[in-house]
């Protein structure tokens, strides 16, 4: 591992800016990705921000209805709170199926949406990425790439967003509260947040330098029956093939997000229009453009049978 500096902030205030005002410094929450990624020296931050003590690990209800997730509850908690389970159980159902209990234990709610992909060239400092090294090309394009992506990939990078939690969250039209170093609060959307990969597949949220999530927010409760089913090559953790984030109404209507395929979960809202015809009908409009490789054109085929399952068990 690299040598690095450490500093505790006390406000979120002063994190932000010591990040923005140091180059090479990273804010530093749970580190179960960031830590890793370390002592591989695939990220070699200069200095560290630690944001622990910014007390922004709590679940509050919102004047609205809904629920404002601090930035730093662990994905065990956020799963297992009382709301969320009865009102938002895509939510809690997308978190279990992730990593194992205890990275769940110290796992932040912004470090889920900021981790990092798991494309196995990224992990290869031998290997060429240019989401690791910008400009030395792509090793899985034309490599081995049963996991990547299907759809909005580029011919830049196709590897996949590793996210169970972002994927119910885009269901669920969660919004990514932040701060910057000019003190500026900004509320986005979270499908804005994530970026296609283009040809900056290093740059991959639209966080600013310096910017630092604090909290996270679920609009008032949606009814329905909630499901998340995730593929994966053994029971437990692994990343999705392909995962399926669903919440189903008695009228028809839902709303629908998959993970595994794309930089970013992928939810294309004309595509739930189709649901009364089928999950045929809705794969192929959530799908159209796709462009898959050799080794994982079946994810289309997965996608599309995973939300008949769905489908099957709602109506059961
Ligand atoms: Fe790197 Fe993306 Fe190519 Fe994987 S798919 S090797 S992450 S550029």
């Amino acid at each position: 591992m690299k040598a690095f500096t450490y500093q505790r902030a006390k406000t979120a205030a002063e994190a932000a800016k010591a990040v923005a005002s140091t180059p090479g410094a990273k804010f530093l929450g749970g580190g179960t990705n960031l830590l890793d990624l370390m002592k591989l020296q695939i990220e070699t931050p200069t200095h560290l921000v630690d944001v622990q003590d910014l007390k922004l690990d709590r679940i509050e209800a919102t004047s609205e209805g809904g629920l404002r997730i601090g930035a730093l509850v662990t994905n065990t908690a956020l799963a297992a709170d009382a709301r969320v389970r009865k009102d938002y159980g895509v939510l809690t159902r997308a978190i279990v199926a992730g990593a194992s209990g205890q990275l769940r234990n110290k796992a932040t709610t912004a470090g889920n949406l900021l981790q990092r992909t798991r494309c196995p060239y990224f992990y290869d400092t031998n290997q060429p990425c240019n989401k690791r090294q910008p400009g030395s090309g792509c090793a899985a394009i034309g490599g081995f790439s049963r996991q990547l992506g299907v759809i909005g990939t580029s011919d830049a990078c196709i590897a996949t967003n590793p996210s169970d939690m972002a994927v119910a969250m885009r269901v669920l039209d969660a919004v990514v509260e932040t701060v910057g170093a000019d003190g500026r609060e900004r509320k986005i959307p979270i499908a804005e947040f994530h970026r296609l990969w283009g040809d900056t597949p290093h740059i991959e949220t639209v966080l600013e330098k310096g910017e630092l999530i604090t909290a996270v927010t679920l609009p008032k409760p949606i009814g329905g029956q909630h499901f998340y089913h995730k593929v994966r090559d053994r029971a437990s953790y692994a990343f999705a093939l392909v995962s399926v984030a669903a919440v189903l109404q008695k009228d028809g209507s839902g709303r629908v997000a998959f993970g595994g395929v794309a930089p970013k979960p992928w939810r294309v809202e004309a595509a739930e229009a189709a649901l009364p015809n089928g999950a045929k009908a809705v794969a192929a409009r959530a799908f159209a453009g796709a462009r898959p490789t050799h080794d994982n054109a079946m994810k289309l085929t997965l996608a599309e049978r995973t939300l008949a399952s769905i489908m099957a068990e709602a109506r059961a």
